[in-house]
């Protein structure tokens, strides 16, 4: 014998089964009911190993045999190099700006965006450091030599200016301000300029930054087809967080086989920066600059 409370059950679970069989009686047979979605199986991957945040490698060695290193910061796929140091003992400033900024990144990975990875080659020309710099390795700049010749440490042990040793409107001789200097037997002929070549090539950079010294600007860089658009937002971004000059074109002297105009024949976006001395790294303007650029979507 049913209960009232059962009896009461009974009859709602009635009425929803013929509401029910009401509606699919009304649905029309054009509207089938929604397939069940398919669950994919499980795909069995192999789980990638963790990339570190911080990495260092060796990439190259100079004539005089000298390390040429890289540090990377970040796991981002936007890849954006920073090169300190191309010309030695001369700008010896930029490579202590490199030093700083790995610093940085080391002890505030959130100021690297998680779409970003930082590439760091302090020193190009490892051999025009030491020609200026005393001892090998980090320095501070109590170790720079004071009793040479401004513009000591500018080329490499063999003499040539790296920053017209690379593969865009190369001749074998170019110009620094009113003189003549090395450009080298070949695009390339140098083993830090190929060093760079191969790393830019292995990883492709959305942009690249050189670090000299001293005329408180940022250059934009060309090879044969003018100015890329990406170089001039490039150099806009940099110059003004870091409050330097924009120049469109470097038009002082004529300048071959420059590393930016190589990687612009690349279609690389590529910027000169140059402090305001030979002596300050300019650490709040290039921070501002560099965190400019990182943000840039
Ligand atoms: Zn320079």
């Amino acid at each position: 014998m049913f209960t009232r409370i059962q009896a009461q059950v009974l009859g709602a679970l009635g009425v929803v089964v013929v509401l029910g069989a009401l509606t699919l009686f009304l649905v029309p047979a054009s509207e089938p009911a929604p397939a069940p979605v398919a669950q994919p199986a499980p795909e069995v991957v192999d789980v990638p190993e963790e990339v570190p945040f911080v990495t260092h490698q060796v990439v190259g060695t100079s004539r005089e045999g000298r390390t040429i290193e890289v540090y990377t910061y970040g796991t981002g796929t936007r890849d954006i190099l920073l090169v300190g140091g191309i010309h030695g003992g001369y700008e010896w400033n930029s490579v202590l700006l490199a030093y700083e900024m790995m610093d940085y990144f080391e002890a505030h990975p959130t100021a690297i965006p998680a779409d970003v990875t930082v590439h760091i080659v302090p020193v190009l020309n490892p051999d025009g450091l030491a020609q200026v710099v005393s001892g090998e390795g980090r320095f501070t700049p109590d170790a720079v030599r004071t009793d040479v010749p401004l513009g000591t440490g500018r080329f490499n042990a063999a003499g040539v200016d790296l920053n017209r040793n690379f593969g865009c409107k190369w001749q074998p001789e170019s110009s620094w301000r009113g003189t003549r200097v090395s450009a080298g037997t070949a695009a390339f002929s140098e083993p830090e300029a190929a060093a760079l070549r191969e790393y830019v090539l292995a990883h492709m950079p959305e942009s690249v930054v050189f670090w000299h010294s001293k005329a408180g600007a940022v250059f934009a860089s060309e090879c044969h087809e003018g100015v890329l658009p990406e170089t001039k937002t490039l150099m806009q971004t940099y110059a003004d967080a870091a409050g330097y000059k924009p120049i469109l074109t470097f038009d002082a002297y004529p300048v071959t086989g420059d590393a930016e105009g190589w990687l612009a024949s690349i279609g690389i976006p590529a910027i000169t920066v140059e402090f305001h001395t030979h002596e300050s790294m300019d650490w709040a303007e290039n921070l501002a600059g560099v965190t400019a650029l990182l943000a840039r979507p």
